[in-house]
């Protein structure tokens, strides 16, 4: 029998973590955890450490996640350290096909990939726009329409930039009536 090292053990384990405010999808399919790994701690020993990156740099659930790995990993005997890492930040793209359909099954509005937002630095805030240029109006901007988790359809509206979490934008469908939420995109 084989026996496995911490950073494999590790990735088992995290493999089956799920983000703490949508149970359907794990960290690893949002694109959160991001490596698991042996350091050198300073008195020359090996050291477990796992690198995890928001999706939304302000958001309140990165608190939650850290003593979520952290508290799994000393469950099985692990000791480990938990680095957050912004940069490279997060993108649409790190997020596996896997948990977007997942999302769109759980009621949430996955986000658009990547490529067509705007990210703005201000000072220490990155705003991103959620605006599109299309081909017939390069210049300009419109805004992307955000199906409906429950119906497909595109005849939806924002009614709040702000949903259940900072993360998330509160839509309404204007054809089944149903509020949901929409995972906004970096
Ligand atoms: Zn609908």
């Amino acid at each position: 029998m084989q026996v496995l090292s911490a950073v494999d053990q590790a990735w088992q384990l995290l493999e089956s973590l799920t983000d703490p405010e949508i149970p359907v999808v794990t960290l690893r399919e949002l694109g959160i955890l991001r490596d698991v790994r042996s350091v050198l701690a300073q008195d020359g020993s090996e050291q477990l450490e796992v690198v995890i990156t928001p999706t939304y740099s302000g958001c309140p659930a990165m608190g939650q996640i850290e003593d979520d790995v952290r508290n799994l990993l000393y469950e099985y005997g692990l000791h480990g350290r938990v680095v957050t890492q912004l940069a490279p930040a997060w993108t649409t793209d790190w997020m596996t096909q896997e948990a977007k359909d997942k999302l769109r099954a759980y009621g949430i509005a996955p986000p658009h990939s990547g490529a067509d937002h705007d990210c703005l630095t201000q000072g220490n805030t990155s705003i991103v726009q959620f605006a599109a240029r299309s081909a017939s109006n390069p210049g300009g901007h419109e805004l992307l329409a955000v199906a409906c988790p429950q119906c497909g359809s595109d005849n939806t509206t924002e009614t709040s930039h702000f949903g259940s979490t900072a993360c998330k934008a509160l839509y309404r469908c204007l054809d089944c009536m149903e509020p949901f939420d929409y995972f906004k995109p970096y």
